[in-house]
């Protein structure tokens, strides 16, 4: 049976339950209109603890753009059927102002400092993403208390940031969990529903760029100039890209390499008319 509350705070007193009664909590993060994607994390929590919570929330200050946060799509009826239907145990959403109490202006919000993680790619293109991502989870983490809390690979530099951000409160337990992709190889998104048939066939050459990249450096290539170069190549002109590159996942920091990498992730963010996409791909065999 499905648990809905609007107030998080009733979501915190229904978590102090399950743990006084000993249940292993997972928790899912989310904005909403929810696909498999998301219900892969949620399928993963329900298989590895006692009960799953899930959070929807369409965070406010990890828009850059107004007509990207009014046009993102939400749909709090058909969720609530889909997280019943795969046995979730509780959702909890809530207003603005229940997830930011201390101000009535969202633009008042005292965002947090992701850290490093936050440096280039997103951080360059989405000036503000990653600081609103960082202040809402670590409000989502402190109504929830401790948990393992799950996130997607799909949001390479997010799950960066969240595992610091854990680090540094001590809690929750990070899972980081696989892509899940449509048929022509594009990441399943809650904003592919705002893409024409055309466009998402078009969004299919994210991933054959990735899995371009992927096939370079399986057969030796370590040169990153070339990879990149190579994912260019194959995303088309009719998307806009805004970064296609080639990073060592330990080393965030480094920035963009310019030289060889033993490690490697490929990551890309185009735009389709107003509809932003990222992906990635992981090029060694590593985690
Ligand atoms: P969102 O609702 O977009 O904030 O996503 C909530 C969580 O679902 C995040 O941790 C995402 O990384 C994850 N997620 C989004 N899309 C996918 C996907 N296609 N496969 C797996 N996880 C995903």
């Amino acid at each position: 049976m499905l648990t809905v509350f609007e107030n998080p705070l009733c979501a915190t007193q229904w978590c102090h339950e399950q743990r006084d009664r000993n249940q292993t909590i997972g928790f899912v993060p989310t904005m909403g209109a929810l696909h498999l994607g998301h219900l892969s994390l949620i399928k993963r929590s329900i298989a590895e603890n006692d009960v799953t919570c899930v959070s929807i929330f369409v965070n406010p200050l990890q828009f850059n753009e107004a007509s990207d946060y009014s046009s993102y799509p939400r749909d709090l009826k058909g969720d609530y059927r889909l997280l019943a239907d795969a046995g979730c145990d509780m959702v909890f959403s809530g207003t603005n102002r229940d997830m930011f109490p201390e101000t009535t202006s969202i633009d008042d919000v005292k965002l947090l400092d992701p850290g490093p993680a936050a440096r280039g790619l997103e951080g360059d293109y989405r000036p503000g993403h990653l600081e609103g991502v960082c202040t809402v989870v670590e409000r989502l983490f402190k109504f929830v208390g401790d948990c393992r809390a799950y996130f997607g690979v799909k949001d390479f530099q997010q799950t960066l940031v969240i595992q610091d951000l854990a680090g540094k409160l001590g809690y929750p337990t990070i899972r980081i969990c696989e892509t899940l992709r449509d048929t022509n190889g594009l990441a399943l998104s809650s904003r592919n529903k705002l893409l024409s048939d055309a466009q998402f066939e078009l969004a299919g050459n994210i991933f054959s760029a990735l899995t371009q990249a992927k096939t370079l450096w399986q057969s030796g290539c370590r040169d990153c100039d070339q990879l990149r170069a190579a994912m260019y190549k194959t995303l088309s002109g009719a998307l806009h890209i805004e970064y296609a590159d080639i990073r060592d996942p330990h080393q965030w920091q480094a920035g963009s390499p310019d030289g060889t990498l033993d490690r490697a992730i490929a990551l890309i963010a185009v735009r389709i008319d107003s509809v932003r996409l990222i992906d990635n791909l992981r090029l060694d065999d590593g985690l």
